[in-house]
């Protein structure tokens, strides 16, 4: 997918066919690319998918996320460590940068879009480190930018993506990304969800090191299913099959979870 969308971006309408599907299929969260990529239908498509399988687009689709994790698998493997990331609670300030993002379009400061908005910001990359391309250029006109502050922009988001990533794996996708933040929206109530089996987990904190989200709380026995974006590591890693993702709740199995009936006195 990341590079369809890198073909794209630099071939335009001349792209093979399935590159422009991919860029056809990108979510903005802004109209600033509505005449380029995004619709109502690509979003219609993936709120609906959103809501039946969570926030896979967020793992396998946006070239965005992609980009932020090829950035964290380099440092693993240049530094040979195993990729590793911390847990913590979901953060009220996406609702912030969404609200303020949202006015910032109301206002029609581009800038704002081209800068936090997944799909434009990394159409501006990829147009700015290759010097190629015609969309992104589109796409900074509409802004208002010239050449020059089309390229300090395109600096500042692959070094937004990119310190992202080596910092804390998929907090951009959390705590600032708009497209996340209304994809969450449905995939906190998605049919398919990860779920936990306290009666089998051993507590071995495995899923919650490799959860690039940082939405298992083991402690708690909680996945965050709203910051999940469904790269399934944890299923991957947990070797006593205690995290799943499925259509059904959990049945909690053992006696010790069970609910106790107490007798009146
Ligand atoms: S949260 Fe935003 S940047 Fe992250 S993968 Fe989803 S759409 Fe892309
Ligand atoms: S990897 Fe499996 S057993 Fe270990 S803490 Fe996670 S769910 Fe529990
Ligand atoms: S590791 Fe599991 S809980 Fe964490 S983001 Fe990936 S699929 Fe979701």
């Amino acid at each position: 997918m990341l590079a369809e969308c890198v073909a794209f971006v630099l071939l335009g309408v001349s792209a093979p066919a399935h590159a422009r599907v991919a860029g056809a299929i990108q979510l903005s969260a802004s109209k600033l690319t509505g005449a380029l990529a995004t619709s109502a239908g690509a979003w219609i498509i993936w709120m609906v998918v959103t809501l039946l399988l969570g926030r896979v687009y967020c793992a396998s689709f946006c070239p965005a996320g992609v980009l932020q994790d090829v950035v964290s698998r380099g440092m693993s493997l240049v530094f040979r460590r195993p990729l590793r990331y911390r847990k913590h609670e979901g953060r009220a300030v996406r609702w912030w940068v969404l609200t303020a993002y949202a006015g910032a379009v109301v206002a029609g400061i581009g800038v704002v879009a081209l800068l936090v908005d997944p799909w434009p910001a990394f159409m501006n990359v990829v147009e700015q480190v290759s010097g190629h391309g015609s969309d992104a250029r589109a796409i900074a006109g509409e802004a208002g930018l010239g050449l020059l502050a089309g390229f300090v922009c395109g600096l500042v988001s692959l070094f937004v993506f990119v310190g992202f990533a080596l910092a804390t794996g998929r907090d951009f996708c959390n705590d600032v990304c708009p497209v996340g933040s209304i994809l969450a929206l449905a995939s906190g109530r998605s049919a398919m969800h990860i779920e936990l089996y306290p009666d089998r987990c051993t507590g071995c904190l495995a899923c919650e090191d490799v959860c690039k989200a940082g939405c298992i709380d083991i402690k708690s026995r909680r996945v965050d299913n709203a910051r999940c974006v469904r790269c399934f590591n944890c299923v991957a890693e947990c070797g006593e099959d205690a995290i799943r993702y499925q259509l059904n709740p959990n049945g909690i199995i053992t006696p010790m979870f069970r609910r106790t009936r107490t007798t009146p006195t």
